[in-house]
C-alpha cells in the first residue's frame, strides 16, 4: 500500500522476492516507497522560483532536497511495521532494533531505527512524529519517562544523539522533542523568520522535527496524559506537521496514521478503539483548514479491518453504542453487546444484565475465544479529496494506490508528467466513470491505448500506469480549462491511515 507492489507477510519496503526473516532475500527485494519518490521529485528548476524569488533548487544540497518535504505522524512506534515501510527495507518487521536482527545477521542487515537514521529516504525525512523510544537507546540508558525502563539497543549506540549529529554535521537543524510542553514550544512561525531574514534560504526544507513520545507506542487518547509533561494529540502533531511541511512551495507528502485503532480492537475493547478512530477523524478536520482543497490530494482509507460488527434489532436511535442492544436474546433472555467481535477476548456468554457496558475498560461480546481478535478480510473504503482524487473509485487493489498518489502528485514514475503541456480532452459525460477496473485486476482487460499522459515505461506498471493517465486526463483537462494552466506542479499529499475503518466517518463513538 505504500510501494505499490506486493509483498510477502511482515516484510517491509520489500517485493514479492523478500522472504520472512531473511536477511539476504531483502538485498535484491528493495522497492521505493512514497517518500522516496516524493523526495526525488524531479521539476524543471525554472519552476522552483517562488514569490520570494528564492531559487529553492540552487540553495538546496542535493537534486533530492529539490523535492517534495516527507513527514510521518503515527502513534505507534515510528519503527512500527506501517510506518517502517516508508523509509526502511527489512525481511521482518520486528527488526525495530538490533537486539531482533538475528545475531547471523546483523553485520549484513541493519535494524529498522538505523535505517531510519542512515539511510535514505529516513535520513531525510523532515517530520517523524511517533512513539518508541526503546529502539532508538542502547541497553544501559534509562528512558526520560519510563525511568524504571531502558532502552534496548545492543550496539550500545543512542539513536537520538546519532540523528541529531547527523543533522548538524550536514548543516541542518534538528529538532527533538518528547514531552507535548517541548512539542508545543515548536514554532513553525519562526522558520518564516529566518526565511525572511534570508538566513538559510533552505531552512524551508530542513526543518527537522522529530519526536519521540513515548517507551513504546503513545497511549491511547482515552489515556492520554494532555499535560505539559504529557503527549501530544494525533490532531495536534497533524497540525504541526502540515505547518512546517507546507513551508516547501514543492509542495509536501505528509502520512499520517491512527496506528492504535487496531491495538484496542485486538483486545476488543470498543471504547479505546472508537475513541481512537475519533481522534483520527479530528486529525482529518484539523488538517482540512490548512490545506489548500485545489492543490491537496487527501486519500483517507485503511489497510485492513477487524471482526467488529455493529448488531441489534429494533435498536432505538440514540441507544449508546457502547451499551446492550435494547432487545434481549430471543433464545436465552440475556443481553448482548450491541458491538460484537467475530472473535477474541469477550468470548462466552456472561450474563451482562446490569453491567455496565459503556466503561473504559469494558471488553465487548466476541463469538470464538482467542487471546486478542484477528483482523478481518473484507474490502476497506478509500476516501480521496482533491487533485487526482477521481481516481479512487470502485474496486481498487492496495497497491494500486501509491501509483495513483504518484500519478495526481508527479513523483516517481510519474515524476516528468508536470513537465508536459496538458493535452486537450474533453472531460466524459456527466456520471461515467473513469476506466479503473483493470487496476483493481491487476491490468487484466485492459484494451484502451495508453493516454499521451502515461510515461512510456519499462516498469511492470506500464499497464498501471496507462490506466491511471487515462483516468485522471479527464480530472487535468478540467481543472487546466478553468485556471488556464498546466499540470500540477506542487501537489501535496496528506495520506492519513486508520488500521481499521468502521466508523471513520461518523461520529458514533458516544451513541447513535
Ligand atoms: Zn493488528
Amino acid at each position: 500500500m505504500l510501494c505499490g507492489v506486493k509483498a510477502n507477510f511482515e516484510t517491509v519496503g520489500l517485493d514479492s522476492r523478500g522472504r520472512f526473516d531473511n536477511c539476504f532475500s531483502s538485498f535484491t527485494s528493495r522497492v521505493p516507497s512514497l517518500i522516496d519518490w516524493a523526495q526525488h521529485e524531479g521539476m524543471r528548476p525554472s519552476r522552483y522560483v517562488n514569490a520570494r524569488k528564492v531559487d529553492y533548487v540552487n540553495a538546496s544540497h542535493s537534486a533530492r532536497f529539490a523535492g517534495k518535504s516527507t513527514g510521518v505522524v503515527t502513534t505507534t512506534r515510528v519503527t512500527h511495521g506501517t510506518p517502517a515501510a516508508l523509509y526502511a527495507h527489512s525481511a521482518s518487521r520486528y527488526w525495530e532494533d538490533d537486539g531482533k536482527v538475528p545475531p547471523g545477521a546483523r553485520h549484513a542487515c541493519k535494524d529498522i531505527a538505523r535505517q531510519f537514521v542512515e539511510d535514505e529516504p529516513g535520513k531525510h525525512i523532515n517530520v517523524m512524529l511517533g512513539g518508541g523510544r526503546r529502539h532508538w537507546l542502547p541497553k544501559v540508558a534509562r528512558d526520560p519517562e519510563s525511568t524504571s525502563e531502558e532502552g534496548r539497543r545492543l550496539d550500545g549506540r543512542n539513536l537520538i544523539d546519532d540523528w541529531i549529529r547527523d543533522k548538524k554535521r550536514r548543516g541542518l537543524r534538528g529538532h527533538y522533542v518528547w514531552n507535548k510542553g517541548q512539542f508545543d514550544a515548536i514554532n513553525p512561525k519562526y522558520v518564516d523568520h529566518l526565511l525572511d531574514e534570508g538566513s538559510r534560504r533552505d531552512d524551508v526544507i530542513t526543518v527537522f522535527d522529530d519526536g519521540l513520545f513515548a517507551y513504546s507506542h503513545m497511549d491511547f487518547e482515552a489515556d492520554r496524559d494532555k499535560s505539559e509533561v504529557g503527549d501530544p494529540s494525533l490532531a495536534e502533531m497533524t497540525r504541526k506537521a502540515i505547518q512546517i511541511l507546507s513551508k516547501n512551495p514543492h509542495g509536501f507528502f505528509l502520512f499520517v496514521e491512527g496506528g492504535r485503532i487496531d491495538h484496542a480492537h485486538h483486545y476488543n475493547n470498543a471504547y479505546r478503539a472508537l475513541e481512537e478512530t475519533l481522534a483520527l477523524e479530528a486529525a482529518l478536520e484539523a488538517a482540512l483548514p490548512l490545506l489548500d482543497p485545489d492543490k491537496t490530494l487527501i486519500v483517507f482509507t485503511a489497510d485492513h479491518s477487524h471482526v467488529l460488527t455493529l448488531g441489534g434489532i429494533a435498536t432505538r436511535r440514540g441507544n449508546p453504542i457502547l451499551g446492550v442492544d435494547a432487545k434481549l436474546s430471543d433464545v436465552d433472555g440475556m443481553p448482548y453487546t450491541t458491538l460484537l467481535y467475530g472473535n477474541g477476548p469477550g468470548f462466552g456468554r456472561e450474563n451482562l444484565t446490569g453491567v455496565d457496558t459503556t466503561v473504559k475498560n469494558a471488553v465487548q461480546q466476541s463469538g470464538v475465544p482467542r487471546q486478542w481478535a484477528t483482523h478481518g478480510g473484507e474490502d476497506v473504503p478509500v476516501y480521496a479529496r482533491g487533485p487526482g482524487s477521481s481516481l479512487f473509485r470502485g474496486s481498487l487493489d492496495q497497491t494500486f494506490l501509491p501509483h495513483a498518489i504518484a500519478y495526481a502528485a508527479c513523483i516517481g514514475e510519474h515524476k516528468d508528467r508536470c513537465k508536459k503541456k496538458l493535452p486537450t480532452v474533453q472531460p466524459p459525460p456527466n456520471g461515467q466513470q473513469p476506466s479503473l477496473l483493470p487496476l483493481a485486476t491487476g491490468g487484466r482487460g485492459f484494451s484502451r491505448e495508453p493516454s499521451v499522459c502515461a510515461e512510456p515505461s519499462t516498469s511492470s506498471n506500464t499497464v498501471r500506469t496507462a490506466a491511471v493517465g487515462a483516468s485522471i486526463m479527464a480530472d487535468d483537462s478540467r481543472r487546466s480549462h478553468a485556471k488556464g494552466s498546466t499540470v500540477r506542479a506542487e501537489v501535496r499529499v496528506l495520506m492519513a491511515v486508520s488500521l481499521v475503518t468502521v466508523f471513520v466517518h461518523s461520529k458514533v463513538g458516544r451513541g447513535v
